[in-house]
């Protein structure tokens, strides 16, 4: 497929301008399809980073956006439209730094996302921000209440790599949306999915100074501003649950809110009345996007009585899989997006083996150019080693058989995890029983989507604190006010 020419904005945008890094200083951008040099980006210096915060500061505390709702949705339809406008420089940016299949960018990286956007815009301008509790009798009066919804204030948002576009803007939307101001910090690996945004809100949007700053570095700890600055208010993040706990760490000393999207190691169960024909092969869609999707379902559990089944039917599966250079649509898995994202999938892969796990499919690196991983299928997983228990964030599948439902709800919910997952059954409600047991934040019944603008989505337990998109996920940027008022009549 032919992509627009990369013609990506290079500077980070502080206080509404697009200016170079405080000390000149660049890093390199690197194509993970090819190993080649892309560009550079402004290497944002923590000096650059505390401006960034300073204006967003003087932006919610000085200007009117936090309470000017009809303008905000004004801006973020103006940005909504830029976004459409430079929808092939974005998409030739996400395949690119990414590695993003072309094929995929469609659903996940660019289109989608960026009519998200327009949900924010209709959002902003359609929610009730004040509404008028019933009265009470209280001591013997009567009372009236005020309910008040304000933004937070400024927000620190930090997010990965791994969709890169979206992930912006599902930070940057209803944060905006909300009344808030921002400093986002993307990953050293993909900055240019947030460096274009930053040209796109400069150029094409009435969006005042200091309301977005967008700041990327090669340094990961210039983030640490964000979530330990008292200045911010509420830091949101995006990546592994690692650095998240390092990031409430950091937060605790200012009390600041925390939302937190992290890693998932979820579950796709298959009930022994399955169509298991069917069903099984799409168990090699764990490798899209090389693995690298917090949501995808890397433990697939058949159940015992048809075990070797769907074993075989799997094996075809991964052995017919098409992956390779991200720009040609049959491929929907390309590279790794690093050098050292491709080693730690391929010492996990190690770690399966010595652990005892049977590697069936792949298991190494193809000889070519790319840090790319052969899609790999592990069986006879045992549930509590390694490769079951931890994000491995690669193309690899393992398969752990189970007895009962009352067993597969055991195995699925042994994780620290609990983000998405998966069950199919020929009972809707056998099917529904076990989706209601198993502990997570999203859950697909018979192959159904989970996934919208106005669809909360996050994680129980070591996978997030909060929800990202609908009403709930915009209502994590706002603050809760009772002004309390004498009764009505
Ligand atoms: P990561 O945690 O290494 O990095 C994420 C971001 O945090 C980057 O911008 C990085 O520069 C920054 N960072 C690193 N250390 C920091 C620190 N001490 N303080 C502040 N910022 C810091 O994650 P990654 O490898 O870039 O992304 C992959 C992870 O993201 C996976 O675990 C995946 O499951 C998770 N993820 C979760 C969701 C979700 O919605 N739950 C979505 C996508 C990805």
């Amino acid at each position: 497929m032919a992509l627009e020419t990369l013609a990506p904005e290079t500077r980070n945008l502080i206080d509404g301008k697009l200016v170079p890094a405080s000390n000149g200083n660049t890093f390199e951008n690197v194509n993970p399809a090819t190993e080649e040099v892309i560009g550079t980006v402004a290497d944002g210096t923590k000096d650059d980073m505390l401006a960034g915060v300073a204006a967003a500061r003087r932006a919610f505390d000085e200007s009117d956006w936090s309470t000017d709702a009809a303008f905000r949705a004004k801006c973020i339809q103006q940005l909504y439209e830029g976004m459409l406008a430079e929808k092939e420089q974005l998409r030739a940016i996400v395949v690119a730094e990414a590695g993003a299949s072309v094929s995929l960018t469609g659903f996940m990286h660019v289109d989608n996302p960026i009519e998200m956007m327009k949900y924010w815009a209709d959002l902003a301008a359609s929610y009730e921000y004040e509404t008028r509790m019933s009265d009470i009798e209280f001591t013997g009066a009567m009372h009236g209440r005020i309910l008040r919804r304000e933004a937070v204030g400024v927000v620190g948002a930090i997010t990965p790599w791994n969709v890169p576009l979206y992930l912006n803007i599902a930070k940057i939307g209803p944060a905006l949306a909300a009344g808030c101001t921002i400093v986002l910090k993307p990953a050293p690996d993909t900055p240019w999915s947030a460096t274009h945004l930053g040209k796109i809100i400069a150029e094409r949007t009435d969006i005042p100074p200091g309301v977005i700053n967008i700041v990327a570095s090669a340094d990961h700890l210039t983030g640490e501003i964000l979530s330990s600055d008292p200045r911010i208010d509420l830091v949101t993040f995006t990546g592994s649950t690692a650095t998240g706990r390092r990031i409430m760490e950091c937060a605790a000393p200012t009390l600041k809110k925390v939302f937190l999207e992290l890693g998932g190691k979820s579950a796709n169960i298959l009930l022994d009345d399955a169509d298991i024909a069917k069903i099984v092969p799409s168990g090699a869609m764990t490798c899209v996007h090389g693995g690298q999707g917090c949501a995808i379902t890397t433990r697939m559990l058949l159940p015992r009585s048809r075990y070797d089944e769907g074993v075989a039917l799997l094996k075809t599966a991964f052995e017919s899989w098409n992956y390779g250079d991200p720009t040609e649509p049959q491929n929907l898995q390309g590279p790794q997006v690093s050098k050292r994202q491709q080693e730690r999938v391929l010492e996990y892969i190690e770690k399966g083996k010595q652990e005892g796990a049977k590697l069936l499919v792949g298991g190494g690196k193809p000889d070519r150019k790319g840090w790319f991983v052969e899609p790999t299928l592990f069986v006879d997983v045992d549930p509590k080693s390694t490769i079951a228990q931890e994000e491995i964030f690669g193309p690899v599948l393992c398969v752990i058989p189970f007895d009962d439902d009352d067993d597969a709800v055991r195995i699925a919910n042994d994780s620290m995890y609990g983000l998405s997952g998966a069950v199919h059954s020929a009972s809707l409600d056998r099917a529904l029983s076990v989706a209601r047991r198993v502990r997570t934040g999203t859950i697909s019944v018979n192959g159904h989507m989970w996934f919208h603008a106005d669809t909360p989505f996050g994680g129980y337990k070591q996978s997030g604190v909060g929800r990202e998109n609908g009403v709930m996920g915009f209502e994590e940027y706002l603050e809760t006010k009772i002004i309390a008022v004498p009764p009505q009549g």
